[in-house]
């Protein structure tokens, strides 16, 4: 592998390998010397032009865990705001010598781009409303912890739909791993074309939460992400939470055995209650410490794995 572009590219075997990887990977996790010599030399790049707390800060542990020197770069600190280009800003950076850039972007499509400039690996940790791969793998992780094997167990992915590059690599990294999957959400949140899509890509769509809480192993709610918003997508705040929020009431509708997840950041009392995102059953904080973990094994895997760029 040289690129984390997109869940699309990666085989079973290849999803398989990461996430068995990042099980050795979170046992440094509870040493108290957090330290492995791995990457020892490697030199990795974080530039994020779109805020983040969980992914940044995991990418950059999971580097500095494993002795690489991490820096880290954002749009407004770097010459992109004295008008230099994308392209101009990364084949700077490629030259200075640098092994992989961790690029989030909110453009669709710009990490692929940055791939096709520049020498040095690129992992895409967010772009636009297209993909967010670590995402994808870190929750799979969570989930295969829980359950084992996911072939045939039920997830509803719930929310906003149309705005979530969760979403998008979700389904396809379930779907490599055999799970089953129901999209819930108000119609004006489905993505566009999601019929004839459904029926292509094997996964059932619903209105109606209600109905398909008791059927699911796991709840994954998503954000409402209202800075992608431009017009009104829902009357108002009390009404989606009414209608599509994990409330309370909603919890009693699981079955015993069901587990929650949420990517993060949550809206509490919006997406999630507080109830339901602190419930015992809720795997949420089981999410972020997974991400470090599997954050490592794709560093494992791009820079110093078997077929690694090196
Ligand atoms: N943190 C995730 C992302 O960057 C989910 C979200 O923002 O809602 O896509």
């Amino acid at each position: 592998m040289k690129h984390l572009l997109s869940i699309e590219d990666l085989s079973r075997e290849e999803i398989d390998s990461i996430l068995d990887t990042a099980v050795s990977m979170q046992d440094v996790q509870h040493r108290d010397v957090k330290k492995l010599p791995t990457l020892r030399g490697r030199t990795i790049i974080n530039f994020f032009f779109e805020d983040s707390t969980r992914t940044r800060s995991s990418f950059e542990l999971a580097g500095k865990w494993m002795s690489a020197d991490t820096i880290n770069l954002s749009g407004k600190g770097s010459s992109l705001s004295k008008g230099e280009s994308l392209r101009d800003t990364v084949l700077t950076v490629d030259a200075m010598g640098v092994d992989l850039i961790v690029i989030r972007h909110p453009a669709s499509g710009a990490p692929k781009q940055v791939a096709e400039w520049v020498n040095c690996s690129i992992v895409n940790a967010g772009d636009g409303t297209h993909e967010h791969p670590s995402q994808a793998l870190l929750d799979a992780y969570t989930l295969r912890r829980e359950f084992g094997d996911l072939q045939g167990r039920h997830v509803a992915i719930v929310g906003d739909l149309t705005h979530s590059r969760v979403l998008r690599s979700n389904l396809l990294c379930l779907r490599k791993l055999g799970a089953r999957i129901t999209l819930v959400a108000p119609p004006t949140l489905m993505p566009s074309g999601i019929a004839s899509w459904s029926e292509r890509d094997g996964f059932a769509t619903s209105h109606d939460l209600d109905a398909v809480l008791p059927t699911v192993d796991v709840v994954m709610m998503l954000r409402v992400q209202r800075e992608r918003m431009a017009g009104g997508y829902f009357p108002t705040a009390r009404e989606y939470a009414v209608t599509y929020g994990l409330s309370p009431r909603r919890l009693d509708l699981l079955p015993d055995h069901a587990v929650i997840t949420h990517p993060g950041p949550m809206n509490r009392g919006l997406e999630i209650s507080a109830d339901a995102a602190d419930a015992v059953r809720s795997r949420i904080l089981d999410q972020v410490s997974a991400g470090v973990a599997v954050r490592m094994s794709i560093l494992y895997h791009l820079l110093a794995g078997e077929g690694s760029a090196t």
